[in-house]
């Protein structure tokens, strides 16, 4: 692995008093970052540090929000609401597509204020731009489709007009975690928006910079300011208010707090959504393309330092190419550039936090204890930076070890060989997850064949995760435990409306005419059922 020390840096540590914190030795200045802050809902006087793993010293200090101020910012959010509803799906539609451009525009500021505040490589940090640039216009070219009221089949032809609204749920609460920050952020807000819904956002407290430079693009792109509220503050306090107050929770993050995201929403009868964790299987079948297959792994495994949820934690490979696979995943992973800055340069980038790190420590140190071997990576790596830890590949891991079935949520994958497709499938299968799988085969077809055996809610075959996850049209989301409904497509707008059928019946009544008894009403009935079912109809 090559090594990068960071382009630049605090040289020391920033004091926690925000009167005096050195934002500027950022880069950041001071009146950049109180615009950005200005933007939360906060009576309390209080504040939080963001820290930066690039360095540690604070980045800023946030205002937080108590439960009486998400309360606000839900009375500020119906409030407008209700003139955003009614505005017509065009004038929405332009204002994403205001936004697409300017997240474009802007991408240099985002990027940077991403990699401060995360620690990820540049190009992981790209690809948060470019998936919101994607969601932007994909939502807006499809909006008529989506959200236009649709006439059905009524019950009599002609006599019955039927039709179906889409009416927007109100103020939509999401809940998003620091590891897509930027993406995180937007990518469920804007089709809530679009559907003619308000937000209230509470964005993870690691990343409020970035999650608050987004709602200032929101602004800029001429969405009204009360329109998307930001609220901060610890996760069971602040979501919890955030559950109490919505009338549809999107939320992101792990399964442990999804669980407690569903019972909240299942007390009020309202709606949620979804997105958890996973422990994402990757199988190289025996006729894949070894080379292909292994730099595939390389960003399968490493992308965003592996706190990616859909990236992959187990690779099974065929017995035929085990041996070439491996040479050629270790080759191609000993060759990334790791680092805490803002280069391009940099392949892998930092860990978020300490605890991060320590989960990913434990993991790696748990399995090597009980008797799996490092094939390479396995080290912390403070001379890069604070969080930063090597892509490491493990071989010989067991059931019995933590990151057999648990998620680790970094840059660590376990390598198993397989001996039959069957055998490949039920493993890939095995414990509780279905969020993401990837699978390589030079036979695409017979890769889709094995696909819908897999139990999760998306399958890349040939890639690892990119070709779902930017493929807009294509809901993305978990089975089992990784998941509740679905983002992106249409599933993943319709969630933030609620279907009303309006039916108009003409001329008359369904009911007996002409003084018809109700004996002689349901013969006609019958025979007028017998043949429509004759001629075909719905
Ligand atoms: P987390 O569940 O701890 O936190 C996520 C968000 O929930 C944060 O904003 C947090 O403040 C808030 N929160 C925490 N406790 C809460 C509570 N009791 N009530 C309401 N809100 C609360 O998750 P994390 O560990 O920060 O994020 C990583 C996890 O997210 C991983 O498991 C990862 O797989 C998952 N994730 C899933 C997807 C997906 O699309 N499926 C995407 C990104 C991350």
């Amino acid at each position: 692995m090559s090594e990068q020390t960071p382009a630049s840096g605090p040289t020391t540590d920033g004091p926690a008093d925000p009167e005096h914190d050195s934002t500027a030795a950022y880069g950041l200045d001071r009146a950049y970052v109180s615009g950005l802050t200005r933007r939360v809902v906060s009576t309390t006087g209080e504040t939080a540090a963001v820290a930066s793993p690039i360095g540690r010293t604070p980045l800023a200090h946030v205002p937080q929000s108590s439960p009486a101020d998400v309360a606000e910012a839900f009375a500020r959010a119906r409030r407008a609401q209700k003139s955003w509803a009614a505005t017509s799906i065009d004038e929405r539609a332009a204002a994403l597509l205001r936004l697409h451009d300017l997240l474009l525009d802007r991408q240099d500021e985002l990027i940077d204020l991403v990699v401060w505040e995360s620690g990820k490589a540049r190009k992981d940090a790209y690809l948060e731009v470019a998936h919101l640039a994607l969601t932007a216009r994909y939502y807006a070219r499809t909006a008529h489709e989506h959200l236009d009221s649709v006439r059905v089949g009524g019950m009599f032809p002609v006599l019955t007009r039927a039709e179906v609204n889409r009416i927007p749920k109100g103020v939509v609460g999401i809940i998003s975690p620091w590891n897509y920050p930027l993406s995180m952020a937007l990518c469920d807000g804007m089709p809530a928006l679009l559907a003619g819904n308000a937000v209230v956002s509470k964005p993870d407290a690691q990343t409020m910079l970035t999650a608050l430079l987004a709602a200032q693009l929101l602004d800029e792109a001429g969405f009204p300011p009360e329109l998307w509220q930001v609220v901060a503050g610890p996760g069971p306090e602040v979501g919890g208010a955030i559950v109490a107050h919505a009338d549809y929770v999107c939320f992101t993050g792990s399964t442990a707090t999804g669980r407690k995201i569903a019972q909240g929403c299942a007390d009020r009868l309202i709606g949620c959504s979804l997105e958890l964790g996973g422990k994402n299987p990757m199988l190289v079948l025996r006729d894949a393309d070894v080379q292909r297959a292994a730099e595939g792994a390389t960003r399968a495994v490493f992308s965003n330092a592996g706190q990616l949820c859909v990236s992959m934690e187990r690779l099974f490979v065929a017995d035929q190419v085990y041996d070439r696979f491996v040479d050629a995943f270790v080759s191609r992973t000993q060759a990334m550039t790791l680092g805490a800055s803002h280069e391009w340069s940099v392949d892998m980038g930092s860990l978020i936090s300490q605890a991060q790190l320590e989960t990913v420590t434990a993991h790696v140190e748990d399995a090597v204890a009980k008797g799996a071997h490092v094939l390479t990576g396995g080290r912390h790596r403070p001379d890069l930076g604070p969080y930063v830890f090597e892509p490491t590949i493990l071989e010989g891991v067991s059931a019995d070890m933590e990151c057999f079935g648990t998620e680790t949520f970094g840059p660590v994958v376990s390598i198993y060989r397989f001996h039959s497709e069957d055998e490949a499938v039920d493993r890939a299968n095995d414990g509780q997850y279905g969020l993401n799988a990837s699978i390589w085969t030079r036979d695409a077809a017979r890769g889709r064949a094995i696909a819908r055996r897999i139990a999760c809610g998306t399958v890349n075959v040939n890639e690892a995760y990119g070709a779902t996850f930017g493929s807009l049209g294509a809901p993305m989301g978990g089975m089992r435990e990784s998941g509740m409904g679905r983002r992106q497509g249409a599933e993943g707008i319709l969630r933030y409306t609620e279907s009303q059928s309006v039916a108009t019946q003409r001329l008359m009544p369904i009911a007996p005419m002409f003084g018809m008894s109700e004996e002689t009403n349901a013969k006609v009935m019958t025979t007028a059922l017998r043949l429509l079912n004759r001629l075909g109809r719905a």
